[in-house]
């Protein structure tokens, strides 16, 4: 958790926070607002003003349409909430209020709506009567549904000016995806960890970024200086024209597995004792495969589908999975690439009608989720199918917990596979993989080995599932521990269980593409290893630099340890007698007492 401190010398305070993507930027914060639809702060001109009022209500009849059909449906109309809704969207006060804002303060919509909107909820809060107070909750909501409904339309409002550093309590993945055309130089969040989605694609752009700063809006404002340093994970505000000089000079801090970015490296990789490890992709975005072929990548590991989803605001149709597919198979060209079926929550598909489920982590999500869709399910296997008629592609399963799952989708592929035949398109049936990522399937790895052709090894998932940390939450993120005993037996037991199956398994959580966990998955056996493209260079110099027999030896006394701080202790330790010139003390576990 973030603490804040004054420097008494300099008078700028210094945040501390988690750094989830290295790298270190000077900037001005922008900060960023809404929960499903994220926005900031727009300036706008005499000319823009009468377009944003039609903008919000636009958005304000569009929220009532939703609501009009979710208070049909019976169960809903019973409990009188989204009429309630309804009414707070029909009172002239607020919408005036909102119009003025806009004209008034020449700000955008979403600006507009959040502003007003906290003043009534400023006001409910204060009010005596318990009940009374609390339906402040439902003027959040209705807010919410208007921003969404701004969000809706072609124009977007995440445009930021080119020095931006963004402060959110937390960021979507597909508020960065939209944020990448205006560049901005680092992230500062509250919400999320080294394993949330967003931080995942972050260090696939190389974009510095830190977590874990409680309270961020009360710490940084918008408009405030920052110099974010994502190697140690602080974030100093209103830094002095003299430290930010001193910042300059010092950025160039780098360790030996950062230096001097590869251009181009080898296919090949081996241990210094000749033990070859084959690198992959995971590549969300189809482009960055070129960059990651040219680090000796060989194929994508894992395509993460869902980001589709994100793209296109809900389920693509088939011609344009089509197209994304045939594009990330023609990028690879010839290499393997695995297509992960949509590993999608219900609450994404249900976020324009606000139902929503207490712990998506644990509800209708991912396989489960898409066996319960099977029209939609059915498309996305045709469109892979269609895509592969000229380079194969295999199918990745997410989140199994049943061989029933890998049964299902076999079958369902096969009916596709059949119905395209009959029209005369021939297919060969896909390579089928399972995500080994609920702690159940590790117990029966063996038993899923012989159903699939090779296993996914999600690391990020199975650390949440095994320890119950949920991987978003940064106040659990000291529990979050990777380095935990059961983490190291499961990962042993499936590697072990894919070499008894006669099955490859590649490891392609975030552990794969950090190098003081690669040195400890290769001495655990692991021999293909999944990353992000950023993550190939350092991964390739740690593989070189160490001897599989020296990892196996520091693999095999950890075995031993019965505490994740045992663990993480020794490892430290060995890791720095033997590999100094490798491992700075920033890439290894910090020590938690
Ligand atoms: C994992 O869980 O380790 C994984 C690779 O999948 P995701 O991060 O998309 O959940
Ligand atoms: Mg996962």
């Amino acid at each position: 958790m973030a603490r804040s401190k004054t420097d008494l010398q300099t008078g700028h305070s210094v945040l501390s926070a988690r750094s989830v993507s290295r790298g270190s930027a000077i900037g001005t914060a922008v900060c960023l607002y809404g929960r499903k639809r994220q926005f900031n702060k727009l300036a706008i001109d005499d000319t823009r003003v009468e377009k944003e009022i039609r903008r919000f209500r636009a958005s304000i009849r569009l929220a009532k349409q939703q609501l009009k059909r979710i208070a049909s449906v019976p169960d809903a109309a019973s409990t009188g909430v989204f009429d309630m809704h309804l009414m707070i969207l029909d009172d002239p006060g607020f919408n005036d209020k909102v119009e003025r804002q806009i004209r008034d303060q020449k700000v955008n919509a979403e600006w507009a709506v959040k502003t007003v909107t906290d003043a009534y909820v400023l006001n409910q809060k204060s009010i005596a009567d318990e009940h009374l107070r609390e339906k402040y909750i439902d003027l959040e909501d209705v807010a919410d549904r208007i921003l969404t409904a701004l969000g809706g339309g072609k124009q977007s409002s995440l445009v930021l000016k080119n020095d931006s550093i963004v402060v959110a309590k937390e960021l979507k993945p597909s508020t960065l995806i939209e944020l990448t055309a205006s560049n901005p130089r680092a992230i500062v969040t509250e919400h999320g960890g080294w394993t949330s989605h967003t931080f995942i694609l972050a260090r696939e752009l190389n974009l510095p970024s830190v977590a874990g700063v409680s309270g961020v809006f009360r710490r940084i404002k918008d408009g405030d200086e920052l110099i974010v340093d994502a190697y140690d994970g602080t974030v100093i505000v209103g830094p002095s024209p003299e430290t930010q000089k001193k910042f300059v000079q010092q950025r160039e801090r780098r360790t030996i597995l950062d230096l001097d970015p590869m251009k181009s490296a080898p296919r090949e990789l081996k241990t210094l004792d000749g033990r070859e490890i084959i690198i992959r992709a995971n590549v969300d975005l189809a482009d960055v495969y070129q960059r990651a072929k040219q680090l000796g990548s060989r194929g994508i590991g894992l395509y993460r589908s869902e980001f589709l989803f994100n793209q296109f605001k809900g389920f693509p149709s088939e011609a344009e999975q089509v197209r994304a597919y045939k594009k990330i198979a023609s990028e690879a060209a010839g290499d393997p690439v695995r297509i992960r079926t949509f590993d999608l929550s219900a609450d994404q598909l249900v976020a324009q009608t606000g139902e929503k489920e207490k712990n998506p982590a644990l509800g209708v999500r991912a396989i489960r989720l898409m066996l319960s869709h099977r029209k939609e399910f059915r498309t996305q296997l045709r469109a892979i199918l269609m895509a592969s008629v000229e380079h194969p592609i295999d199918i990745v399963v997410p989140m199994m917990s049943d061989i029933a799952e890998i049964d299902e989708t076999k079958q369902l592929l096969e009916g596709e596979r059949q119905a395209l035949k009959k029209k005369g398109v021939v297919i060969a049936m896909p390579k089928i993989g399972a995500m080994l990522e609920v702690p159940a399937t590790v117990m029966i790895a063996e038993d899923i080995g012989r159903e699939v052709d090779f296993f996914c090894l999600g690391t990020n998932d199975l650390v949440q599932y095994l320890l119950a940390v949920d991987r978003d939450n940064a106040g659990v993120a000291e529990s979050f521990r990777s380095l935990h005993p059961a983490v190291l037996r499961s990962i042993r037991t499936v590697l072990a269980a894919g070499a008894k199956c006669g099955i490859p398994t590649v490891v392609c959580g975030e552990m794969a593409g950090s190098p003081a966990y690669v040195a400890l998955l290769v001495g655990l056996g692991a021999t293909e290893l999944s990353m992000n493209v950023n993550s190939i260079p350092r991964v390739r110099r740690t593989v070189e630099a160490i001897a599989y027999e020296e990892a196996r030896n520091i693999v095999n006394e950890v075995a031993a340890c019965r505490r994740s701080d045992e663990v993480e202790d020794t490892i430290r330790s060995r890791f720095k007698e033997k590999w100094s010139h490798i491992f700075t003390d920033d890439l290894l576990p910090v020590k938690r007492r």
